[in-house]
């Protein structure tokens, strides 16, 4: 998912708009926005993509100079419109509105403790648990609140957030998920998932907010307070995937980490042929990587339509082969005769590889090496990536032979876990990879039975 919070002095509908729509590659089943009007929250979202869910009408509506706003991949809980987000409350006489992007691994036992008590709950997301606890919580210092709060649930959560004249944000203590902060020269301050927005409308001075840091602005200005701290846990696989090429995160930039992976890899896995040939988008700078670092050149051999969006969480295999098809075209006139390289960011089914190569073949490549600028995804994500369990990672079940032989590749390669690390010319490790090591630093205990 995404995240955006803005605190202005002026109207922040369009804003928050603009900056959910800089947020869209992060989840495109549904989006909202909820402003506060100076007395109440007014509270506007729906199923689908943002540029369809807002209009003029809805911008009249949404009149405020506080806002959130949300984009929605679903993890926990369906694809329905009562899970998207923003969340509204009313509660001892207060009204509290709040966006996550993550995912717990304790809300099921905390639910059932809060219905137990007798608590009625409209969604089957586990947000609507952090948002039961702050309002439970809540006896007059909102920071209190998110303290105790933030001592109950566990996992990923990097959360926005109203309460009366205030845009609250904190983020959980390992950092699983990106938070930054941005501050205009007027003094509008911007939240968001990445720093697409905050560019894009305007802000000075960007910083990320840290792990367990909670931050308070209203008129008195920014204030931070601190949680727990914990040992860091970006999630790696944003910067592999799930971020924008642009995205700098935790001190990392997304861009030149994907190019990196890719020189690392030409080096790592080097195989004699014609063309570098990129799965566009996110494979694309890997690709680039791969061929400069190797000397053989890079060409465009796949004919990507823009106006599909990311297709991957489509429920059934011949959808997803489908919509690989849809999307992704092999140019004849480039691949007659040759031998590929052709480079991808990750392979989590195999849907995608297997789907582009027999393609590929059949428009006259000669030879399709494949090179994945990650390691083997061969465990589930617990903290907000929609990797499917065991049964379906094709690198949980097969070796990499084996793997090559069912995709059709002539070789296959991936990068290793010290390449990807290295790639991101950090001096300590301080990431999550449990996708690809099953070390998870938050037990997904209560998950992984549900799983079962
Ligand atoms: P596969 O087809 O092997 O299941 O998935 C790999 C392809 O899906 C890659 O091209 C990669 O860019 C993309 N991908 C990997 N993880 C995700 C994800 O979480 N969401 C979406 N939409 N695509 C993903
Ligand atoms: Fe990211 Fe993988 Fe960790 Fe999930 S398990 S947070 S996708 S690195
Ligand atoms: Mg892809």
């Amino acid at each position: 998912c995404g995240v955006i919070g803005i605190y202005s002095q002026s109207d922040v509908s369009k804003k928050l708009f603009y900056g959910l729509n800089s947020l869209q590659h992060r989840g495109q089943e549904a989006s909202g926005i909820c402003v506060f009007d100076g007395k109440n929250m007014v509270l506007d979202k729906g199923m689908g993509l943002v540029y369809d869910n807002f209009d003029d009408e809805s911008f009249i509506k949404l009149n405020g100079n506080i806002g959130i706003g949300h984009v929605r991949y679903a993890t926990a809980g369906g694809s329905y419109e009562y899970n998207s987000q923003p969340l509204l409350a009313f509660s001892k006489n207060r009204e509290f509105a709040l966006a996550h992007n993550g995912n717990l691994v304790n809300h099921k036992s905390i639910r059932k403790e809060l219905e137990d008590e007798g608590m009625l709950f409209q969604t089957a997301i586990d947000t609507e648990v952090i948002l039961s606890l702050v309002a439970k919580y809540y006896t007059g210092d909102i920071i209190e609140a998110v303290k105790k709060t933030m001592s109950r649930i566990k996992g990923a959560y990097s959360v926005v957030m109203l309460f009366e004249d205030k845009l609250v944000a904190f983020r959980d203590p390992y950092g699983y998920r990106p938070l930054l902060i941005g501050r205009a020269k007027n003094g509008e301050v911007i939240i968001a998932s990445e720093n697409a927005p905050l560019e894009i409308i305007g802000t000075d001075a960007i910083r990320d907010v840290e792990p367990s840091e909670i931050i308070v602005v209203d008129k008195k200005g920014i204030h931070s307070e601190f949680f727990e701290k914990e040992k860091r846990q970006h999630c790696i696989f944003e910067y592999v995937y799930f971020a924008r090429t642009d995205a700098t995160l935790d001190g990392v930039n997304s861009y030149n980490f994907r190019r990196r992976c890719g020189e690392i890899l030409s080096k790592e896995a080097p195989v004699d042929a014609d063309l570098v040939i990129a799965v566009p988008d996110s494979g694309t700078p890997g690709a680039m990587g791969y061929a400069q670092e190797s000397g053989i050149p890079f060409a465009e051999g796949l004919v990507k339509n823009r106006y599909m969006g990311r297709t991957f969480i489509k429920p059934t295999p011949e959808e997803r082969e489908l919509s690989v098809k849809l999307k992704l075209n092999p140019l004849e006139t480039v691949l007659r005769d040759k031998r590929i390289i052709l480079v991808d960011d990750s392979i989590v089914r195999g849907t995608t590889s297997k789907n582009l190569i027999m393609r590929m073949k059949k428009a006259g490549a000669k030879e399709v090496h494949m090179r994945i600028v990650s390691p083997p995804v061969k465990y589930p994500c617990f903290y907000g990536i929609d990797t499917p369990s065991r049964k379906k990672l094709i690198a949980a079940n097969y070796s990499v032979e084996e793997m090559r032989r069912r995709i059709g590749a002539d070789s296959l390669a991936f990068i290793s876990m010290k390449g990807m690390l290295d790639a991101t010319l950090m001096k300590e490790d301080v990431f999550c990879k449990a996708c690809f090591n099953g070390d998870y630093a938050v037990e997904p205990k209560e998950l992984v039975e549900y799983e079962k």
